[in-house]
C-alpha cells in the first residue's frame, strides 16, 4: 500500500463483544488526512472496498469486510473549539468520553495518557446529551445515531452541524447546515458508514452545565404505569429492571446551578465491578449462570440490591459517562414511538418483556439474565435514525449476560420473540446493537430509506463503501 502510513496485511479483527471476527487484506491506521487520503487512491485503482473502524463496539457486521479496514483511532485531535458559537471540532477516531472531558475543561485521558484541559473554565462547554458508553468513537456514534437519554434531546448525531468527508471519488467535501441544508445533513448525520469517510465532525455543543443526579429505587409496575410522570417531569431518565425483582432502579437527572459534589461519578455499575472482581467469584458466579439458570432470579435479586440509592451534583460531561464498567453481554435495543406524549407502546413493549420472561421461567428456561432498560429521547430527522419519527422515541433494550461460553441457542430464540413483539409495535432497532430481521430494515424505513439511498448512489456509485451486511440493509446488488 502506497504511502498511506502503519498498513497490517492479513490482520484479523475482532469486535469488543467477539461475536465478529474479520480477516481483511489490509487494515490500514493513518496519521493524517495526506495517508487518510492515498489509502482512498489506492482502492480506486485496486477496486477495493473500505469499511472504517471507530472503537469496534458494534454487534452488528457493520465494520466487516475482506477488502480494507481503516483503524481511525489515530485521527484523535480537537482541531478547533469556537467559544461564541459553543462549537466544536474534532477528528472522527477521538473517542466521545474524551471530548466531552476535554471541552468541560477538565483533564482527559486520550490513549492513557491525562492530556490537560483544551479550554478555559469560562469558555467550557456541555453536550446536551450523549451516550453512556464513553470508549466510542465520535465516527462511530455519528454514523449509527447513537443515544443517551433527555426527553427534549434528540440523539448524538443530531447535534452534528458539520462534517469533513473523505468521498468515494477521493474528493474532500465539508458538509453542514449552512451550505448543504437539512435534507443533505438528514443523510449525513447517520450514515452507516456508506457515504464516506468521517474525517471530523463539528458538534452544536452549550456552555458546561451541572446535573443533580439521583439514583432510586420503586416499585417496578407502579413506575411503567406512571412513566409518562415519571420522564416529563425530569431532564433526563433511565429505568432498569433485573427480572425476578419487584423493584426497578431509576436514575434521574435535572440541571442544576448547584456546586458540584462530587468530581467523579462512577456508580452503580462500579459496585457491580467490585462486586465482580472479588476474587473473581462475581465473574464465576455470573458463569455459573450459564450452566445452572435456575440460578438466575437468586443473582438477579442480588445484583438489583447492590444498585446503590443517592443523590449528586457532577459536571454533566462526568454523569453522562456514568458506567465504566461493562460485562460481556448481548444487546438488543429498539426505538419506540411516543406520539403526543402518549406512552401506551412504551409500557406495551415493557410489559412484553416481563411476560415473556415469566412464560420461559414456567418452562424452566432463564433466557435473560442482565437489564431491561428504557432510555426516553426527542425525535430525531436523520433519515435512517430508529429515532425517526413522531416527537418522542423510548428506546428500550434487553441485555443477557455472555460470559465467554453462553451456547447462543440459550438466549436468541427469546431474543426473536422480543424482537417481533417489538417490530410490531412500530419499533425500529438500534443499528450496532442485535438485529435479527435485518430483511425487513429497508420497508422499515420507506421514503426515508428512498432518499438516503439516493444520495447514497450519487455520492458512491461503485460500492466503496458497501459490505455484505449493508448490501443485505439496503436490499442492492453489487455494480456491473
Ligand atoms: C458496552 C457497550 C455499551 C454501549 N452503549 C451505548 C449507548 O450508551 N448508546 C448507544 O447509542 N449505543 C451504545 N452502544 C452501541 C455503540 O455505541 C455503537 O455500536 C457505536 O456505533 C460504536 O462506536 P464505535 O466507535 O465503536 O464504532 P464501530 O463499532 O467501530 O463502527 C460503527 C460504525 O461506524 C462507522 N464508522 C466509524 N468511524 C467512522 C468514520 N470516521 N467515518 C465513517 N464511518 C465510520 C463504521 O464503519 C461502522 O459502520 C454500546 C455498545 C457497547 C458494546
Amino acid at each position: 500500500m502506497q504511502d498511506a502510513g502503519n498498513c497490517q496485511k492479513n490482520a484479523t479483527w475482532q469486535n469488543w463483544g467477539k461475536n465478529l471476527t474479520a480477516h481483511p487484506e489490509f487494515i490500514c491506521t493513518p496519521q493524517n488526512k495526506d495517508e487518510l487520503t492515498n489509502i482512498v487512491k489506492n482502492a480506486i485503482i485496486e477496486k477495493k472496498k473500505i469499511r472504517m473502524l471507530g472503537g469496534g463496539y458494534s454487534w452488528t457486521p457493520v465494520v466487516p469486510t475482506n477488502d480494507w479496514i481503516i483503524d481511525m483511532s489515530k485521527l484523535n485531535k480537537i482541531l478547533s473549539v469556537d467559544t461564541v458559537k459553543n462549537q466544536v471540532t474534532v477528528e472522527a477516531g477521538m473517542r466521545v468520553g474524551d471530548l466531552s472531558l476535554a471541552i468541560a475543561g477538565e483533564e482527559f485521558d486520550l490513549d492513557d495518557k491525562p492530556i490537560p484541559p483544551v479550554v478555559n473554565p469560562n469558555n467550557a462547554l456541555s453536550f446536551e446529551t450523549e451516550t453512556v458508553i464513553p470508549w466510542i468513537t465520535v465516527g462511530g456514534a455519528v454514523a449509527l445515531g447513537c443515544h443517551g437519554t433527555g426527553y427534549t434531546m434528540g440523539t448524538y448525531s443530531d447535534q452534528v452541524v458539520a462534517m469533513e468527508m473523505l468521498l468515494a471519488d477521493g474528493t474532500w467535501r465539508t458538509f453542514s447546515v449552512e451550505t448543504d441544508g437539512e435534507e443533505m445533513m438528514n443523510a449525513m448525520r447517520v450514515n452507516l458508514g456508506a457515504l464516506g469517510i468521517i474525517y471530523s465532525v463539528t458538534f452544536q455543543c452549550v456552555p458546561r452545565f451541572n446535573l443533580q443526579a439521583v439514583d432510586s429505587r420503586a416499585d417496578m409496575e407502579e413506575t411503567i404505569a406512571n412513566i409518562k410522570q415519571l420522564v416529563t417531569s425530569h431532564d433526563y431518565v433511565e429505568v432498569f429492571w433485573f427480572p425476578f425483582n419487584q423493584k426497578c432502579w431509576i436514575k434521574t437527572w435535572d440541571k442544576t446551578d448547584k456546586p458540584i459534589t462530587q468530581n467523579e461519578v462512577t456508580w452503580g455499575w462500579d459496585e457491580l465491578k467490585v462486586f465482580l472482581e472479588i476474587n473473581s467469584f462475581g465473574i464465576y458466579l455470573m458463569d455459573a449462570l450459564n450452566k445452572n439458570s435456575w440460578l438466575t432470579p437468586y443473582i438477579m435479586k442480588l445484583l438489583s440490591g447492590l444498585m446503590p440509592t443517592q443523590s449528586v451534583v457532577a459536571v454533566s460531561a462526568q454523569v453522562f459517562h456514568y458506567q465504566l464498567f461493562y460485562m460481556p453481554v448481548w444487546d438488543m435495543s429498539y426505538c419506540i414511538n411516543i406520539p403526543n406524549n402518549d406512552f401506551t407502546l412504551v409500557q406495551k413493549a415493557w410489559m412484553q418483556v416481563v411476560k415473556r420472561i415469566e412464560a420461559a421461567q414456567k418452562q424452566g428456561q432463564y433466557p435473560q439474565n442482565m437489564v431491561l432498560h428504557t432510555r426516553y429521547i426527542k425525535n430525531s430527522n436523520a433519515y435512517l435514525s430508529p429515532a425517526s419519527g413522531e416527537d418522542h422515541t423510548c428506546c428500550i433494550e434487553i441485555l443477557t449476560f455472555t460470559g465467554d461460553n453462553r451456547p447462543v441457542e440459550s438466549y436468541e430464540s427469546y431474543f426473536k420473540q422480543i424482537e417481533q413483539d417489538w417490530i410490531e409495535l412500530g419499533g425500529k432497532p438500534h443499528w450496532g446493537k442485535a438485529i435479527y430481521s435485518v430483511n425487513k430494515l429497508k420497508s422499515m424505513y420507506g421514503a426515508n430509506m428512498d432518499a438516503f439511498l439516493k444520495i447514497r448512489q450519487k455520492l458512491d456509485p461503485n460500492q466503496m463503501f458497501i459490505n455484505d451486511f449493508l448490501r443485505q440493509v439496503f436490499q442492492i446488488q453489487p455494480p456491473n
